[in-house]
């Protein structure tokens, strides 16, 4: 019913009986009407009455309060879709905040003024671990902070305290701070750390932490410095010699040709271990700085041999020492950058020669064991006290035997080898007895395709 339907006015009834049934007629036409406003639906038009009579007002005011209604239902529809949008907006300025601080790389922890953790990024979950997601915890649980020697630092000394005490930025990084680290597990990950009081006022509402795993950089760092030292330490000894032995041949005049040749083979002996030093120090440098590019290729391990003994043939000769080298003739070619196969082979094979006494005896041997090279080289030299042999791939060791037999090692050759041989995806190892001679043992696989 709509509003423009004509009314019987309740003035037209001539009885009682008919002012009632004019009543109820007038009054069911509201029926639908309120019956579609109970649930919500406030359109009915409400018929007004043509003539005034007793129910004009009551309708009129029915009329009004639904086109009041409808009016501030409207109104309210009007801000719901603002607010859906100013909700849309907001959405979609948190996802793209929070890829901001997802994808920064760097941890970000908040923490209230009771240290209280109320937000952490995923960076910074993936550094203290999942629970750092669980929120409200104390940030000196979830951020334990250890030194260089493995000892947490107490709450008492934590950098977020202070922070938040002081009112002032506390950094650690590379530069600053004393080194400080997170653990994860076995590991531990050396990280820097910028917090910020969050200041309202006279108030300190919190800190918010940046956090960056520092780790290789410090790696870096610290091989970059340890391979500088090595550098200067190793290189004194052969540029003092030759030193010495220049200065010996320019102030002496009466040198025999004798003297001179001995002493210019001693220059010369001096220049080639710099020469070696130096190449063993750019490997041990590629190595440590993740910088080695390695072209590996099918290679026949008896031609690199062959090369090497070559290379040691003056040295073999000089010592009178005796190679026995005996290969299996089914040996597949292994896969392997040629430089790091004559690396592992020559020093393999110069320690050999070089920890051997005058006349002994090296065996080298070939052999294909499955999808393996399996390479022997056994001296009968001073060997490798026991208490000793665990330390003997470490960077710059020599076993306290060694510089009586040979006094230009450097401690690198087997540290450089055993990482060849792993990058090759082969192994190495030893046995050795004091005084009675070595075995030294790698497996390189063969190359399949
Ligand atoms: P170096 O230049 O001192 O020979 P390496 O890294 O090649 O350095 O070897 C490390 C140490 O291992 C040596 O100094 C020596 O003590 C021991 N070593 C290696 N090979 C042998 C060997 N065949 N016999 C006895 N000792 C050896």
């Amino acid at each position: 019913m709509t509003a423009k339907e004509p009314t019987t006015s309740l003035s037209s009834a001539t009885d009682l009986a008919e002012y009632q049934q004019l009543l109820h007629k007038r009054l069911k036409t509201l029926t639908p009407i309120f019956a579609k406003a109970a649930i919500g639906d406030f359109s009915g038009q409400v018929p007004l009455p043509v003539e005034e009579d007793e129910l004009s007002e009551f309708f009129v005011g029915v009329h009004f309060i639904l086109e009041a209604i409808r009016e501030k239902v409207a109104e309210l529809e009007e801000s719901l879709t603002e607010l859906h949008a100013a909700n849309n907006i907001i959405a979609n300025e948190k996802a793209r905040v929070q890829a901001i601080l997802d994808g920064i790389g760097e941890g970000i922890v908040t923490v209230d003024e009771t240290w209280r953790v109320n937000y952490a990024n995923e960076p910074a979950i993936i550094l203290l671990g999942e629970q750092a997601r669980i929120l409200g915890q104390d940030a000196a649980q979830i951020l334990r902070l250890e030194d260089s020697k493995g000892n947490y630092v107490p709450e008492s000394k934590h950098p977020v305290l202070k922070a938040i005490g002081t009112r002032r930025r506390i950094i650690y990084n590379m530069a600053k701070g004393m080194p400080l680290f997170l653990r994860q597990g076995d590991e531990r990950r050396r990280v820097a750390l910028t917090i910020t009081p969050i200041v309202q006022g006279p108030k300190t509402a919190g800190a918010a932490i940046v956090l960056r795993d520092i780790t290789e950089e410090s790696n870096i760092d610290w091989a970059k410095s340890e391979i500088i030292s090595i550098a200067s330490h190793q290189l004194r000894t052969p540029l003092t010699a030759i030193k010495w032995y220049m200065a010996a041949l320019l102030r002496e005049d009466d040198l025999t040709p004798a003297q001179t040749k001995k002493y210019m083979q001693r220059v010369n002996d001096a220049n080639q271990h710099m020469i070696d030093l130096v190449d063993a120090l750019l490997n041990v440098s590629r190595i440590d700085l993740g910088t080695l590019t390695l072209q590996p290729q099918a290679l026949d391990l008896r031609s690199v041999l062959a090369d090497v003994l070559k290379e040691l043939s003056v040295e073999i000769a000089t010592r009178k020492l005796t190679v026995n080298v005996s290969s299996n003739s089914q040996m597949l070619p292994v896969f392997i950058d040629a430089n790091s196969a004559h690396i592992i082979l020559q020093n393999l094979v110069s320690n050999a020669v070089k920890y051997s006494s005058p006349g002994g005896q090296i065996d080298i041997l070939l052999q294909q064991q499955n999808q393996n090279a399996f390479v022997t080289v056994k001296d009968q030299g001073c060997g490798i006290p026991a208490d000793q042999q665990r330390k003997i791939f470490t960077k710059l060791f020599r076993a306290t035997n060694a510089p009586r037999v040979a006094t230009d090692g450097s401690g690198l050759g087997l540290y450089v080898t055993k990482a060849f041989v792993e990058r090759a995806g082969g192994k190495i190892w030893f046995e050795s007895v004091e005084n009675k001679g070595s075995s030294f043992y790698v497996i390189i696989p063969s190359k399949t395709a």
